[in-house]
């Protein structure tokens, strides 16, 4: 009799579960950004979730949840109710190189998620305050070889993109600067411009207007062609650091355990929003680079958080990193 009463509770449990995502959503959907407003990762949430709320019929809240290199943030998302109510904006930071640099970190990128699909590409640039006594990135070498001990470089905190290309950058270039951490780098790019920090290796959607504007000045940029937002910016090669190549990506995520109809109405969403013509043009103007039809699928961006997280651990173990 027991057994029959738990089995028919545990069927009604999940004609319960299929109902309630069948209706899904019906309230408005929290986006934890691990970082604080106005920085790469906030934008490029704000442009895809603008259309994807549309799609959905509800509301999608950005929530900033920033510290520890965005593994705060995430950390608190993975734990949250698996019901499509909390997703967060992750990336190349928090879902690849924090595993190399937190041997405590909460979460496991390689497991803990529902991945949704990659929002957005998004390339990095060596960039310096407007007073950086020079002018090109030959120059920039030069001036750290006799001044690297007094030099400031800006980071979004241990494990986030600027952070993690930050050390591989110096590692390459073989300079020791002092490391400032912000709680996301739209605050670090305040104080770029204010001549208050020296330089940082930043994604492209968080400098490109500041280049443009002539806020701050820009060294290279570490893909292998030139951005068309920003046509002097010379690549690393021709600069002459064909070494240093990255690229960052900002992606989608669920925690573990989302059902799959609720990964799927939020993945055709993300999909939705990447096809619109003013979702595009947001993205493109400030340098992303649009997913590929891969890259869009939850698999893909899984196996390429995979690929990451194996990538960077070697990576940053090479280049001297410390784990905190
Ligand atoms: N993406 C972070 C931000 O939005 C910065 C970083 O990871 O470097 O501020």
């Amino acid at each position: 009799m027991k057994k029959i009463a738990l089995a028919l509770a545990a069927v009604a449990g999940l004609a319960a579960t299929g109902a309630q995502a069948q209706n899904y959503p019906a309230r408005p959907i929290t986006m934890i950004v691990p970082f604080a407003a106005g920085g790469p990762t906030d934008v490029v949430a704000r442009i895809v979730t603008d259309h994807m709320s549309r799609t959905l019929g509800q509301q999608i809240v950005i929530e900033n949840v920033a510290g520890a290199g965005g593994t705060t943030g995430i950390t608190r998302a993975a734990q949250a109710q698996p019901d499509g109510y909390t997703i967060m904006m992750g990336h190349m930071g928090t879902h690849g190189a924090a595993p190399a640099l937190y041997p405590n970190l909460k979460y496991d990128p390689t497991k803990d998620f529902a991945a949704i699909g990659m929002a957005a590409g998004t390339p990095i640039v060596i960039v310096a305050k407007k007073d950086f006594p020079a002018n090109d990135l030959k120059g920039f070498l030069d001036y750290m070889k006799a001044n690297g001990e007094k030099v400031n470089m800006a980071h979004a905190g241990v494990g986030s993109v600027s952070h993690s290309t930050g050390i591989l950058f110096n590692s390459i270039i073989k300079a020791k600067p002092t490391m400032v951490a912000y709680r996301g780098t739209g605050p670090a790019l305040n104080d770029l411009m204010a001549n208050t920090v020296d330089y940082m290796t930043d994604q492209i959607v968080n400098v490109a207007p500041q280049i443009q504007g002539g806020n701050i000045k820009a060294f290279a940029i570490a893909t292998p062609e030139r951005s068309p937002v920003l046509p002097n910016v010379p690549t690393t090669k021709e600069a002459g650091l064909g070494d240093y190549q990255v690229s960052a990506w900002n992606a989608v995520f669920a925690p573990k355990g989302t059902p799959a109809d609720v990964v799927k109405k939020l993945n055709d969403a993300l999909v939705k929003s990447l096809d619109d013509e003013n979702t595009k043009k947001r993205l493109l103007e400030l340098g992303g680079v649009l997913p590929s039809a891969e890259e869009r699928t939850p698999d893909g961006l899984q196996k390429l958080v995979n690929s990451e997280v194996a990538r960077w651990t070697p990576v940053l173990k090479a280049a001297g990193a410390t784990a905190e």
